[in-house]
Formats: C-alpha cells, structure tokens, sequence
C-alpha cells in the first residue's frame, strides 16, 4: 500500500473507534512509523509503504484504536518547542501548560539570574522548558524540578540529559527536601476533583497516572498546601505560579489572600478559559 493508502486506512479504523481527532492521531503515528517529518509525509503521500513502515503503522492504529494515546505509542510530546520523552508514569505536557511557562519567563525577565523551583514536575516540562528558554538567552540560573513520584523523577532527568539542560531533579513530597528559597515557584499540581477523575475521557482516566490526576474531595488539596508552604521558600517578592482548572480561580485566589499574597494576577486560556494564576510573597 502506499503512504496515502495506508493513512486513509488508519483514518477509518479510528474513526470507526470513535476518536475523536482521528485525523491528526493518523498523522501523527504515520510520522513516526514512516519515521518521516510533516513535509516528507505530504510529498510522500503516492510512494510504496515498505513492509516494515506498513506493519508498524497499522500495530500503532490499532494500539490507538483501544484509547491508548498517541503520545503513548510515539513516546513523545512536543513542548514550549521541545520533544519530551514521556511514559504512562508521568502527564502527558498539555499546551494550556506553556502559557504558565510564558508566564514565568515574562516575570522572570529583568533578572539575569534566578533560583526556580518547578513542584510536581511529572515529565520536567514546565522546569526544563523554563531553564532552556533562560539558558538560550544567556541567564545564569538555578532550577529545581521535584516530585514525588520515582518514575516521575527519573523521567524528569531523562528529558534534561536529552534536551541538555541544566537543572536538578530532587525526590521529594512537595517543599519536603527542600531547603532553599526561591524567585519563582511554579506548579501545575494534580487538580481534579476526585468525582469528575471518573468523568474524564478513557485516554486520561485509563492511561494517565491518577497521581498527577487527583486533587482530591474538591480539587484543591495542593493549591492550599503549597501555598501555605511555599511562603516559607520564596524570596522577598517572589513570584509563585500555579496552572489551575477552568473553575478554580475564585477559590486559588482566596487561599492566596488568606495566606498573606498580593498582586494576584489571572491568565486565561486560548480557550478563554482560566487557567493560568500568579501571586507576589513580600515579606513584610
Ligand atoms: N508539571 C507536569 C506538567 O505540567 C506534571 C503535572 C502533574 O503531574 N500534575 O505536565
């Protein structure tokens, strides 16, 4: 079969399936069993499949077939412009999350050095994206990545040996091991209500770790705690960034307020949505 045969092949299976994106899904995986880029694929589109590229393509279809996600077969994400390598033991880097990072780098800007600290940092994308994009410019700075999660952990320092960053990764329960202070704090924390975990879409509920999932009874077990905690390790005027759900900021906000924060800021979503909350910790 050819490349365009075999794409509209895998298009109706996972059509058939029910999934949703079903075309970009049989782009995707025809990228990686073609082990071709966008452009190859298009101008490829008339030539003979090998027997090789046409086994893998229709196993990894069919994989994708039971819910599986597609980042799960390729083993990669591509974040902030990077490819992280990601597995079921960590979240799949969603793109909502770089508005986050974005964020953190505005903040970040007129300071030529700074001390980061990514909490629950699942594949290292928020940490590492941050650190590449700063090292890029030619900052000198000191970025820490921690969770408590081992898988999550060795998954971190993977993704920083492949993309060549220049963080750490510490084993940690959020500020457990932590004993330094901080210019910026960010976190994308599990945050769903653990009723609405069994809402989710199988992809989500089935093959991403519940861990990173479950912000328990009302979502926002963490947000409570690593603000309370995070007091005692930011620095004068340090800036602390959350990711937080489409219905939280209300609540984030008010545990901000009660905890002693200022200059709360709120960044919405491509979506419109809210998504991204920041705050300043002054010393007073
Ligand atoms: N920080 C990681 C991410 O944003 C993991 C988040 C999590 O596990 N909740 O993708």
């Amino acid at each position: 079969m050819t490349h365009g045969e075999l794409i509209k092949y895998g298009q109706d299976i996972l059509k058939n399936a029910g999934i949703e994106d079903y075309e970009n899904d049989t782009r995707v995986l025809a990228m990686y069993a073609f082990d071709m880029n966008y452009t190859g694929l298009m101008m490829g589109m008339l030539d003979e499949a090998s027997a090789a590229s046409e086994s893998k393509f229709k196993e990894c279809i069919n994989i994708r077939a039971t819910r599986v996600p597609c980042q799960h077969i390729t083993g990669t994400q591509e974040f902030m412009g990077y490819e992280f390598d990601v597995s079921p033991d960590v979240l799949i880097p969603r793109q909502e999350t770089e508005l986050l990072v974005e964020d953190g780098l505005a903040y970040m800007k007129p300071f030529k050095s700074c001390k980061a600290l990514d909490v629950c940092c699942g594949s290292g994308c928020i940490g590492i994206s941050f650190s590449l994009y700063r090292q890029k410019a030619g900052y000198d700075d000191k970025v820490t990545l921690l969770d408590i999660s081992k898988e999550a952990v060795h998954m971190s320092k993977r993704n920083i040996t492949k993309l060549n960053a220049n963080c750490n990764v510490i084993l940690s329960d959020l500020f457990e091991n932590i004993n330094e202070k901080y210019d910026i704090i960010m976190s994308n924390p599990p945050y769903i209500r653990t009723a609405d975990v069994e809402e989710l879409m199988d992809e989500v509920k089935l093959h991403e770790p519940r861990l990173a999932l479950d912000g328990y009874e009302d979502g926002l077990y963490f947000y409570d705690k690593i603000i309370k905690e995070a007091r005692e390790y930011l620095s004068d005027e340090g800036k602390l960034l959350f990711e937080i759900g489409y219905d939280q900021f209300e609540d984030v906000r008010r545990l901000l307020v009660d905890a002693g924060y200022s200059d709360i800021t709120l960044k919405k979503d491509y979506a419109g949505l809210d998504r991204v909350v920041g705050a300043t910790w002054k010393n007073s």
